[in-house]
C-alpha cells in the first residue's frame, strides 16, 4: 500500500533514539530506532533514510550517510537498518560503535526503489551483502498483505555466517509457496549444497524460469555497483529484458 498521501512531501528531519542493536553477521549491525516525537514513520518498503551524524568533514559540515530501511512499513515509530561496517568509514564506524539509547537525527524517507503493493509484479530481488535490506521490507509487507504472486529473492554472499537474516527468511520461505529464499555464496564451506559463486551466474536461469510462466515479471537489484552493473548487462544485453522491468538501487 502506497503511504504517500499522509507523507510530507518534502522529507522532514526528525530525532531518532537507537533503541535495539545486534550484530547479524561479521561486519554487519541490526540497529533500530524510534522517532522521539512518538510519531509513526511513514515510509515504502525499498525506501532509505539519511543519518545525520554528529561528526564533521573536512569542511566542518555534518557527515550524513543513507541507509535503505531493513523492515516493513508497520505504522509505528520504530524502523530498521542493517549497516556493513567499511573499513575506516567515518558513518559505518559510528554506526557500529553506538550505544542503545542514543539520540541521531534523520532526514527521510527518500528514494523511488519501491514496489507498489497494488500493482505488484512477479519478482525478482537480487542483492548482495547489505543490498537485502530493502528486500527484507518489501517481501514481509507482501506476504502480510498476503500477495501470492512469485517473490524470489536471490542473495549473495561470501560465506554462511554472512546470510543475514538467513533464519527469518528460511521460515519465511517455509510458510509461503510464493516465496523463494535463493542464497548463494562465493565461498562456499565444503558440505555447503546450495547455489555457489556470484548471483549474476545464476540471474539468466532464474530469470528465464520465472519468465515462462510470468512475463510480466520485474527484476530488482541492490548492491555495490560492480555487482550491479554485472546483473544488469546479464539482464539487459544477455536476455533483451525492457529498462521500466529493471530497478537498480547503488550502495556506493
Ligand atoms: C541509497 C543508499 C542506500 C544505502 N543503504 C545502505 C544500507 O542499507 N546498509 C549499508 O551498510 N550501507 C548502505 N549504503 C551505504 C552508506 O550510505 C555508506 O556509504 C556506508 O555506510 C559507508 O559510509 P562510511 O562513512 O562508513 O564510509 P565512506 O568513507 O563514506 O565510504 C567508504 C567506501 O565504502 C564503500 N561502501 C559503501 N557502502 C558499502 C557497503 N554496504 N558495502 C561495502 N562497501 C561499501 C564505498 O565504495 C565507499 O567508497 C547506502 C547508500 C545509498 C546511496
Amino acid at each position: 500500500m502506497s503511504s504517500a498521501a499522509s507523507r510530507p512531501l518534502v522529507p522532514e528531519t526528525f530525532q531518532t533514539r537507537v533503541v535495539a542493536a545486534r550484530m547479524l553477521g561479521p561486519r554487519v549491525r541490526h540497529l533500530t530506532f524510534e522517532r522521539t516525537d512518538g510519531q509513526p514513520f511513514v515510509f515504502d518498503a525499498g525506501q532509505w533514510v539519511q543519518l545525520i551524524f554528529p561528526l564533521q568533514d573536512e569542511k566542518g559540515r555534518a557527515i550524513r550517510r543513507s541507509y535503505s530501511v531493513a523492515s516493513a512499513p508497520d505504522s509505528s515509530p520504530r524502523f530498521e537498518l542493517a549497516v556493513t561496517k567499511v573499513e575506516a568509514g567515518p558513518g559505518s564506524t559510528f554506526l557500529h560503535d553506538v550505544a542503545v539509547g542514543t539520540s541521531l537525527d534523520v532526514k527521510g524517507p527518500a528514494g523511488t526503489f519501491t514496489r507498489p503493493l497494488e500493482s505488484a509484479a512477479p519478482s525478482l530481488f537480487i542483492a548482495t551483502g547489505t543490498g537485502v535490506a530493502p528486500f527484507r521490507g518489501m517481501v514481509r509487507q507482501a506476504l502480510a498483505a498476503g500477495r501470492t504472486e512469485p517473490l524470489w529473492l536471490l542473495f549473495g554472499v561470501r560465506a554462511p555466517d554472512e546470510l543475514l537474516f538467513g533464519d527469518e527468511l528460511t521460515a519465511l520461505a517455509a510458510q509461503h509457496p510464493n516465496f523463494r529464499f535463493l542464497p548463494s555464496l562465493s565461498r562456499p564451506p565444503a558440505d555447503w549444497t546450495g547455489r555457489d559463486g556470484y548471483v549474476q551466474t545464476h540471474v539468466k536461469a532464474l530469470w528465464s524460469e520465472l519468465t515462462a510462466t510470468h512475463p510480466n515479471a520485474h527484476a530488482y537489484i541492490c548492491g555495490v555497483k560492480k555487482m550491479l552493473l554485472a546483473t544488469r548487462e546479464v539482464l539487459r544485453t544477455e536476455l533483451g529484458v525492457d529498462r521500466k522491468q529493471v530497478h537498480l538501487e547503488a550502495y556506493d
